[in-house]
């Protein structure tokens, strides 16, 4: 790649006149009757993106705020599951809304899912099947025979509103282990060039296998043109699946599979931040002084540790407690001097796992702070309520270390916004070797096996004791990996990817057509 940092504009221009429609299970913008209060930023109150008694919302961070001036700059359609209790007040009869609201740059088509349907295909399928498989726990999967069903329907749903949204130009990009079976259901209409991003890590053959339906799986899939993963070793396990089953010819050279008359090519693509918003954010006068209340606040020892997350099982939380247990019963010189933040947010709560999760969680922290602390100091700050994003800035500036210690996990955000945050640049990143992070940051992270308890406190203890010039060098270069992997550069080098495709089949098929004329 060469020249000025990719944008969203960059991304446009590799489109050239190709419709870009983006699927994807969360939508941009949610409308939402008054008085719903959740993690999602309001309108900015100029009563032009709002109607009454309606407000519109949209996520503060995350994939689909940075997917938004894309698709805003290139046009186009999202089209991503009606969940704001107003949003069929705003949409057209064929469930079109154009957004941003103040100023509509592009259609957000909404699919409409029954209750029925979102709990067996998202709380069930997705998230009790796919989750688990996909983080090689396959013990904690939930096989009803319903979830299945209400996948299917609501792929169904989502692939007959991609085909009214597309023609055979369209370029059709799915995200996420949601829509496993859409791509397929899409490909019967429609010759557009189809890609999926896997936004969770792909297991073993052994791992997938578990799974009952794992042909009707790579079958959705391998009609995508172009299938992508965080990870060099997720495209490995993608194609010995694909080699698994029959009627696949996996080309190993290519890194790409003949599955139908058609080619799949596997590549990886780290997704990364929006490095320059997070290091906006650690800089502003507003994390400053969220930071100097957040201290006067609580009972903090001189040295912090940071760990943010949902309360999922794979992010590992109660074995970095263990951990950290384990270090201030062998190392009492650091209590009263070494305070660890956790961050967390409710998540998935109508399965009863994440519920059992989220009381173990919380009696674990009591326990250690009856245990350990003192008058004067809180070994463990536990914040599971809204944190507004420079409150979220303020914390990672300030840690001394982020403990990101997952069983597993696809990639890992939190790794990224810390180092972005990292205004001083003396901070240590302690970090699973099973987070897909690890495979791009892990040489510059202090690594830890969040199994291994031991091991783990005596990683900590190295960290922390790390001279001040290594934590600079290791975190100038974490910086500089971060700041140029970031997000623009995640969607362009797909792009780019979709372009050397398309280019390889023209050439193709013209070669074909000569071939012909000469006979
Ligand atoms: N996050 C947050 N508040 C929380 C927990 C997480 O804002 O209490 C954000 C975090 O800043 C990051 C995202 O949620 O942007 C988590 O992304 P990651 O890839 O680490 O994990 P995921 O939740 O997608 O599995």
């Amino acid at each position: 790649m060469t020249g000025e940092p990719p944008t969203a504009e960059t991304v446009s221009t590799l489109l050239e006149d190709r419709e870009l429609v983006i699927v994807s299970n969360r939508q941009p913008y949610s409308h939402e009757y008054d008085d719903d209060g959740n993690d999602w930023e309001g309108d900015d109150g100029d009563g032009r993106g709002d109607r009454d008694g309606i407000t519109v919302q949209r996520p503060a961070g995350g994939l689909t705020s940075a997917l938004d001036p894309v698709v805003q700059s290139a046009g186009g359609t999202w089209v991503a599951w009606a969940s704001g209790d107003a949003d069929d007040e705003v949409t057209d009869e064929n469930g079109r809304v154009g957004v941003p609201p103040e100023s509509p740059a592009y259609d957000l088509r909404r699919v409409r899912l029954s209750d029925k349907q979102v709990d067996g295909y998202y709380y069930g399928y997705s998230n009790q099947v796919l989750w688990p498989i996909c983080h090689v726990d396959p013990a904690k999967m939930n096989a009803d025979s319903d979830f299945w069903k209400q996948y299917r329907s609501a792929n169904r749903a989502f692939a007959d509103a991609v085909v009214e949204e597309t023609d055979d130009e369209s370029v059709v990009w799915f995200q996420d282990y949601h829509l496993a079976l859409a791509p397929r259901m899409v490909r019967e209409e429609r010759d557009a060039f189809c890609m999926q991003f896997w936004h969770i890590p792909w297991p073993s053959w052994d791992t997938f296998q578990t799974c009952p339906q794992y042909e009707h799986l790579l079958d959705g899939l391998l009609a995508n043109d172009l299938l992508a993963f965080h990870t060099h070793r997720y495209c490995q396990n993608f194609l010995d699946c694909a080699a698994m089953i029959p009627d696949t010819m996996v080309d190993r050279a290519t890194r790409s599979i003949v599955y139908d008359g058609r080619r799949t090519f596997v590549r990886s693509f780290p997704l990364g931040i929006d490095a320059d918003y997070r290091r906006e954010l650690a800089d502003s006068e507003d994390a400053t002084a969220f930071w100097r209340e957040f201290r006067e606040r609580h009972d903090l020892g001189e040295t912090l540790a940071v760990g943010v997350e949902r309360l999922d099982y794979t992010k590992g939380i109660p074995e970095r407690l263990a951990a950290l247990e384990e270090f201030w019963e062998t190392r009492p010189e650091w209590r009263e001097r070494f305070t660890y933040v956790q961050k967390a947010s409710e998540s998935r709560s109508r399965i009863p796992e994440y519920r059992e999760l989220q009381a173990e969680v919380e009696s674990e922290i009591e326990r250690l702070n009856d245990r350990f602390g003192t008058d004067d100091w809180t070994p463990v700050v536990y914040l599971n309520k809204f944190l507004p994003p420079e409150g979220l800035a303020a914390l990672y500036r300030e840690a001394d270390l982020a403990i990101v210690s997952p069983r597993r996990d696809g990639m890992n955000l939190v790794v990224k916004e810390f180092v972005a945050s990292q205004v001083d640049e003396l901070g240590v990143l302690v970090l699973s070797e099973l987070a897909g992070a690890s495979e791009e940051l892990g040489d510059e992270a202090v690594s830890v096996h969040p199994h291994d308890t031991p091991g783990f406190a005596d990683a900590i203890e190295r960290a922390l004791s790390l001279p001040e010039s290594e934590r600079a060098r290791r975190m100038r270069d974490l910086g500089r990996q971060v700041r140029s992997n970031d997000v623009y550069a995640w969607m362009t080098a797909q792009f780019r990817t979709v372009e050397a495709i398309q280019r390889g089949r023209d050439v193709a098929a013209r070669s074909v057509q000569r071939q012909r004329y000469e006979q």
